[in-house]
């Protein structure tokens, strides 16, 4: 019987082992761990990559989207917009600041935000849109752009899950996903579509007031060595990460072509089948595939996931509690039954084993298990 993990991180390190090994192996040799040169390496080949004057590393992406919110001067009782739909993360650091999380719908189809509610939470309190790229593809940045611009908003994109995707505006001008708000960040988890051997994370933008901002706020708050100009947190990309980021980098585009070939396997496999529900594609973004997820229309997820996994197949389900049914962030604004679409997501997504090294076999194995398995449901 063949096992399908979610992830293969191991299979990929093999492919790149001598690069890799030597890359650390360097760090090590030279005792360079802390701002060593591969990080103003790394740095400045995702600027490259990205298309974007700054990137500033940090320690994660859970720390980006933190900096990020302090360097926009957000105050305490400021509201900041995001989708129900999406890792807490997002909603985390909104609330760890005192600002107030106002969350809002999905849609259906492509599960990210929601423009047409998210204009409608807008108050006079409103001060920031967090979009979410969520499993690899762009929010609706054309309308979100549009809604900020006319309500004068901060976006911060959450990039953590889409690195590498581009996004087409009305005007034609193509971007890098993360570079059309104000800000945009993300993260080197292992499993991320860009991911390292540990933690680290990663801010865009192309604005040079707000670079120095990040980069001073990501480093105790100072320019200068001890004078401390702002309240900041320590946050750096550790040098091991960064060299391994190096040559990871290189291979991005292979990486996100091998998940968008397995997307395209598992989509001509389910397309319409009536149970199943393939993700759906904004034209104006690509897909880089974070994750593949389906939605179930009448099958029974849990008796899926076990059918599967007796058959050695990984699945998960990303995400099972909408945010505004946590329990760290139930608030007497929200109640079930507020956001359909996002707690009908909640319920009925599954995502499939998606990673860079999925063959021919592996994929044939895993649609012929989920073909069966939805068969006799
Ligand atoms: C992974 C992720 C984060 C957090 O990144 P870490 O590096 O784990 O802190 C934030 N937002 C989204 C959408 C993510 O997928």
């Amino acid at each position: 019987m063949m096992q399908i993990p979610m992830v293969d991180l191991k299979t990929q390190y093999h492919h790149v082992k001598q690069e890799i090994d030597r890359a650390i192996l360097d760090v090590v040799e030279n005792t360079a761990f802390i701002n060593g040169p591969a990080v103003k390496e790394f740095q400045s080949a995702l600027e490259q990559y990205m298309g974007v004057k700054h990137v500033i590393p940090c320690a994660n992406g859970t720390d980006a989207l933190q900096i990020a919110m302090m360097a926009l001067d957000l105050k305490p009782g400021d509201e900041v917009i995001t989708t129900s739909f999406t890792f807490v993360a997002t909603v985390e650091v909104i609330a760890l600041l005192q600002l107030t999380p106002v969350l809002v719908d999905a849609l259906p189809g492509t599960y990210n935000i929601d423009p047409v509610a998210l204009e409608k939470a807008i108050t006079p309190k409103t001060k920031a849109i967090v979009p979410v790229h969520l499993f690899g593809q762009c929010a609706d940045m054309e309308s979100i752009m549009q809604i900020a611009n006319k309500h004068n908003l901060a976006v911060i994109e959450d990039n953590c899950q889409a690195v590498g995707a581009h996004y087409t505006m009305n005007d034609g001008s193509r971007h890098q996903a993360g570079t059309m708000g104000h800000v945009g960040t993300t993260s080197f988890f292992p499993s991320k579509n860009l991911g390292c051997y540990g933690d680290g994370g990663a801010m865009f933008t192309n604005d040079d007031a707000l670079a120095e901002k990040l980069r001073m706020i990501a480093n105790h708050g100072m320019k200068v060595r001890y004078y401390h100009d702002s309240i900041g947190v320590n946050s750096r990309l550790d040098t091991i990460q960064a060299a391994v980021l190096n040559i990871k980098l290189k291979h991005l585009d292979t990486y996100i072509a091998n998940r968008q070939h397995a997307a395209a396997y598992y989509d001509k496999a389910f397309a319409n089948h009536p149970k199943l529900t393939i993700p759906a594609r904004d034209p104006k973004s690509t897909h880089v595939f974070h994750q593949y997820t389906l939605v179930l229309n009448g099958v029974d997820r849990k008796e899926l996931q076990a059918k599967l996994q007796e058959k050695g197949i990984a699945s998960m389900v990303y995400y099972p509690v909408p945010m505004h049914m946590q329990k760290a962030y139930m608030d007497a604004r929200y109640k079930e039954g507020d956001f359909p679409v996002t707690e009908e997501l909640s319920h009925n997504v599954i995502s499939l084993p998606m990673h860079t090294e999925l063959t021919e076999e592996q994929l044939a194995y895993v649609v012929d298990g989920v073909l069966e398995a939805v068969a006799n449901d």
